[in-house]
């Protein structure tokens, strides 16, 4: 809109969160810096990391955050959520558990944002199909229940890693433009 000039910048944060071990840190390290980490808990050290894309000759600046692993005490604090215009709630198509607790992260996020938040549903280590746990009709059928989207997500081998942020850095762009 008329807020906007030629040559201005958006900075949307976006949060990542979902049970612990489902992939969260990979899928921003698989972004960022197209790298994955197999072994380590794969900690990236700080609160979020930045990535920049041009839409419609616009600079648009997603600042996406990482838990440190406060997730597995349920203690993600406010803080975290302040803010965000987006969220990506992942889960671990291997392990029903994970997929068990997208509600409670859902819960999470309407009770700490006061925003509209694009929100996409993650089945993340697609990879894993031999091992699977959660079909993808009952990811797409709880997304279509909570009006979200969705995307199953390999952070391993980079299977829609990059559609599923974009397509949240899009959708927060046609909320706000
Ligand atoms: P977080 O606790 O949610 O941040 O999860 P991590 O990113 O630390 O990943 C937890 C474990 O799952 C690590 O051993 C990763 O190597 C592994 N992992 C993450 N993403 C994938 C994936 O897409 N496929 C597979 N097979 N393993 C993954
Ligand atoms: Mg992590």
């Amino acid at each position: 809109d008329d807020d906007h000039e030629e040559g201005e910048e958006y900075l949307f944060k976006i949060v990542i969160i979902g049970d612990s071990a489902v992939g969260k840190s990979n899928l921003l390290s698989r972004y960022t810096r197209n790298e994955f980490n197999m072994h380590s808990k794969a900690t990236i050290g700080v609160e979020f990391l930045t990535q920049s894309l041009d839409i419609d000759g616009k600079e648009v600046k997603a600042q996406i955050w990482d838990t440190a692993g406060q997730e597995r005490f349920r203690a993600v604090t406010s803080a975290y959520y302040r803010g965000a215009v987006g969220a990506l709630i992942v889960y671990d198509i291997s392990r029903r558990t994970t997929f068990e607790s997208v509600g409670r992260w859902l819960d999470e996020i309407n009770t700490h944002s006061d925003t509209t938040v694009a929100r996409m549903l993650v089945g993340n280590k697609c990879d894993l199909d031999d091992v699977r746990d959660v079909s993808v009709e009952e990811g797409k059928t709880l997304a279509e229940a909570e009006r979200l989207f969705f995307m199953e997500t390999s952070a391993l081998d980079s299977t829609n890693v990059k559609k599923a942020f974009e397509m949240v850095i899009l959708e927060i762009y046609n909320n706000v433009s």
